[in-house]
C-alpha cells in the first residue's frame, strides 16, 4: 500500500522561538490518521527542530532544499551531506518557488537529485503547471516534461526514495485550489506516465501529494481521490491546529 504523507512547508517564515513554539503546538494534536507527517522548517531550524522532534519521532523534520554539489564555493548554499549530519533524511526539491526566483531547471534539478539518492537521502520532488499552461490545456506537457527531464534518467529502484508532489502553480498561496477532480486527473496522468516508462509496480508505489491551498475544509474531498496520497501544505502548516486537522482528514 502507498504511504499517505502530509508535509509542511514552512518557507522563510518562523524563527527560532516561533519554530519551538509551533513544534510545542504541534506536539499536543493528536493523530488519528495513519499519514506520515513531516515539517520543513527553515535552514536555521533544522537542527533545534529536528532535536524537538526526535524523542517523539510523529514528526520528520526535512529540508525545504539544498544544493548538488559536494563541496566548494557556493556561497549561501547547503549540500545533502550537511542536512544528513543533523538527521535530516529528506528533502523538498523543486518547488516552484525555487524555479521561479531562483532560476531552478530540470537539468539542476536532474543534479539535486543526483546528489540526494547519492547521499540516501528521500526526495519530495515539486512540479506543476502554471495558470497560462491550463489556460491553454497544456498542463499534461508542461507535467509530463518536467517528471521526465528531471527522474528520467534514474533507474527503477531509485522510486523507492522519491515522493511525488503535483503542485499547480496557480494554487499556490492563492486560496484557489484544483478541485478534486483537476487533481486526480492529474494524480492519475502522472502514474500513467510513470506506468509507460518503469511499469505498473513502480507507479503504483510511488506516494503522489497534492499541493495548492490544501485547508481543513477542502483536505478530506482532495484526499479522498484514488491517486491523491497526501498533500504539501503551506499556509495552512503553520497553524498547529489547521495542519493537523489536514494530517487527520485521511
Ligand atoms: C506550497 O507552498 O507548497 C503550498 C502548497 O502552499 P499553500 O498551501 O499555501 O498553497
Amino acid at each position: 500500500m502507498r504511504k499517505h504523507i502530509v508535509a509542511g512547508n514552512w518557507k522563510m517564515n518562523n524563527d527560532l522561538a516561533q519554530t519551538q513554539t509551533l513544534i510545542s503546538e504541534l506536539k499536543k494534536q493528536s493523530k488519528t490518521s495513519n499519514a506520515e507527517v513531516m515539517i520543513a522548517p527553515s535552514y536555521t531550524n533544522l537542527w533545534p527542530a529536528f532535536q524537538a522532534t526526535r524523542e517523539e519521532g510523529e514528526i520528520e523534520v526535512v529540508a525545504q532544499n539544498m544544493h548538488f554539489a559536494e563541496n566548494g564555493a557556493y556561497t549561501g548554499e547547503v549540500n545533502a551531506s550537511m542536512l544528513k549530519s543533523i538527521g535530516i533524511k529528506t528533502v523538498i526539491l523543486g518547488h516552484s518557488e525555487r524555479r521561479a526566483y531562483y532560476n531552478e531547471t530540470d537539468d539542476s534539478l536532474a543534479k539535486k537529485v543526483d546528489a540526494a539518492l547519492a547521499n540516501d537521502m528521500r526526495i519530495i520532488f515539486c512540479f506543476g503547471e502554471e495558470l497560462q499552461d491550463r489556460k491553454a490545456g497544456n498542463e499534461e506537457n508542461i507535467v509530463e516534461s518536467q517528471i521526465k527531464n528531471a527522474l528520467f534518467h534514474l533507474d527503477a529502484s531509485a522510486f523507492k526514495h522519491i515522493i511525488l508532489a503535483y503542485e499547480p502553480v496557480w494554487a499556490i498561496g492563492t486560496g484557489e485550489t484544483a478541485s478534486p477532480e483537476q487533481a486526480q486527473n492529474m494524480h492519475a496522468f502522472i502514474r500513467k506516465t510513470l506506468a509507460t516508462k518503469y511499469g505498473d509496480d513502480v507507479a503504483n508505489s510511488v506516494s503522489i501529494l497534492y499541493g495548492g491551498s490544501v485547508k481543513p475544509n477542502n483536505a478530506k474531498e482532495i484526499f479522498g481521490k484514488p491517486d491523491v496520497d497526501g498533500g504539501l501544505i503551506g499556509g495552512a502548516s503553520l497553524k498547529a491546529e489547521d495542519f493537523y486537522a489536514i494530517v487527520n482528514a485521511f
